[in-house]
C-alpha cells in the first residue's frame, strides 16, 4: 500500500504539531488527509499521531470516539507513526500520566511523560538510528517522554542514555523527538517506506 497505489495516510489533527507531519508526507507524495473524528478515520490506510500535548488529546480523542476507534483499527494491524505525545498515545502503559489518562496500547511498553525534565529540559541530540542510512538525524525533543519497559516483540532503534527513544513493533513505529521539525524526512521514509506492499 504505497500513496502510488491509493493509500491515504491521516495526520490526528485533534491538537499539537499537525501541520508539519502533513507537509512532511506531502513533500514524500503521499497523501494525507486530517482526522478528527471516527468518520475521518474510515478513509485513511494509515496513521500519523503527531506531539503535542497527550493528556489533551486524549480527552478529546475519547470524548467523541474516535479513540475506540483508532484502537479498534490499531488492533486490527494499521500501521502508525507516533512521535511523542504520539508515542505516548500508542504505549500500553503511560507512566507519569495523568489519572484519567488512557492509551491506545499498540506497542508493548512502558513511555514515562516528560522523562528529561519539563520544558527546560527540551533539548537536540544527533541520534544514529538503525535502518536510517546516512548521517545521525538530528533529533529535536520537547518535553519528551522515553521508554522505560520493552516487550519482546519491540525493536529498539535508537536511545539517548540508554534509554530507548525510536521504536518499531510490526507496522507500529515511534519515536519520543519530533522527526517533522528536524528539516530530515528519513523517519518519514522510513514510515512510508514500510507502508508498501
Ligand atoms: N509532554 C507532552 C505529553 O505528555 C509531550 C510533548 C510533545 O509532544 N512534544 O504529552
Amino acid at each position: 500500500m504505497t500513496a502510488a497505489a491509493g493509500g491515504v495516510v491521516g495526520v490526528l489533527a485533534l491538537q499539537g504539531a499537525v501541520r508539519p507531519h502533513q507537509h512532511v508526507l506531502e513533500g514524500l507524495g503521499v497523501t494525507t488527509t486530517l482526522v478528527r473524528s471516527p468518520d475521518d478515520l474510515e478513509s485513511v490506510d494509515a496513521m500519523v499521531l503527531p506531539g503535542g500535548e497527550s493528556t489533551t488529546i486524549w480527552m478529546l480523542a475519547q470524548a467523541n470516539g474516535l479513540a475506540a476507534a483508532l484502537k479498534h483499527r490499531l488492533d486490527g494491524g494499521m500501521p502508525a507513526l507516533g512521535t511523542c505525545a504520539g508515542m505516548i498515545l500508542l504505549a500500553g502503559t503511560v507512566l507519569d500520566g495523568r489519572a484519567d489518562q488512557g492509551s491506545l496500547g499498540a506497542l508493548d511498553v512502558a513511555v514515562r511523560r516528560n522523562a528529561f525534565g519539563r520544558q527546560v529540559a527540551s533539548f537536540e541530540a544527533d541520534l544514529a538510528v538503525d535502518g536510517l542510512a546516512g548521517p545521525p538525524f538530528h533529533a529535536v525533543f520537547i518535553r519528551a517522554p522515553f521508554v522505560e519497559r520493552v516487550g519482546d516483540g519491540v525493536e529498539v532503534l535508537a536511545s539517548v542514555d540508554g534509554h530507548p527513544v525510536a521504536i518499531r513493533q510490526g507496522a507500529v513505529l515511534a519515536t519520543a523527538f519530533h522527526p517533522e521539525l528536524a528539516g530530515d524526512d528519513r523517519i518519514h521514509r522510513m514510515f512510508v517506506g514500510s507502508l508498501a506492499g
